[in-house]
């Protein structure tokens, strides 16, 4: 399936703004985050496999569904940390690996310094959470990485996303589809977000 999903939803615009808000300290900053992301995971997650059971009510017996598939969640380090914990509200039963990367000075490709991926893993959808979708270059690198190790379906879930990084991870991984709270403007000189919200990782752990 490909697609790009930007969320127009009014609880998640509302929230947005608060995020935006260069006054917003960094305790509400991270409940937003958290708040957004649960928002934006019920879009990520609608077309997840569900198999029927059966449970028993205080009445009898009445038939239900539960989640058939393993999912994995892949923040990237360090502002895609802030989504995990909302993720794992919603998907207890997942696991969390993480992949370091950080840009070399001279080549300006990311390389890996960390990986924490299981050797062998049943699971079958990867979620990759970044909230600043920028220039692209860590999530194309990380869902490559992903692929080589043998992620069968990855999704990407961000909160703001520049249209360059959106044009450099379809370029990458089309098969992917990705799930916004905003598309913004554009990335400035200096690869942020514009008009963005900042740097996503100094706002929720206040090292501005
Ligand atoms: N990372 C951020 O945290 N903010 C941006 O605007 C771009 C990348």
């Amino acid at each position: 399936m490909e697609e790009v999903y930007v969320s127009n939803h009014p609880l998640i615009q509302h929230k947005l703004g608060i995020l935006r808000d260069v006054n917003t300290e960094p305790k509400r900053f991270r409940e937003v985050v958290d708040e957004i992301t649960v928002l934006l995971a019920y879009e990520a997650t609608q077309d997840v496999t569900t198999r029927p059971i059966t449970v028993t009510t205080p009445m009898g017996e009445a038939q239900a569904q539960e989640i058939a598939v393993k999912i994995g969640l892949v923040p990237i380090l360090r502002s895609g940390i802030g989504m995990v914990r909302a993720m794992l509200d919603l998907l207890p039963s997942a696991q969390v690996w993480h992949i370091g990367l950080y840009r070399d000075h001279d080549t300006l490709q990311p390389v890996q310094y960390y990986n924490k991926l299981p050797a062998h893993s049943a699971t079958e959808i990867c979620v990759v959470l970044d909230p600043m979708l920028a220039t692209g270059g860590s999530a194309v690198a990380t869902i490559s990485i992903l692929k080589e190790w043998g992620a069968k379906q990855i999704k990407f879930m961000g909160l703001i996303a520049a249209p360059e990084g959106v044009k450099a991870l379809r370029a990458a991984h089309p098969d992917v589809p990705i799930y916004l709270a905003a598309l913004d403007s554009h990335l400035n000189e200096i690869g942020y977000i514009v008009p963005g919200l900042g740097d996503a990782g100094d706002r929720q752990f206040g090292t501005m």
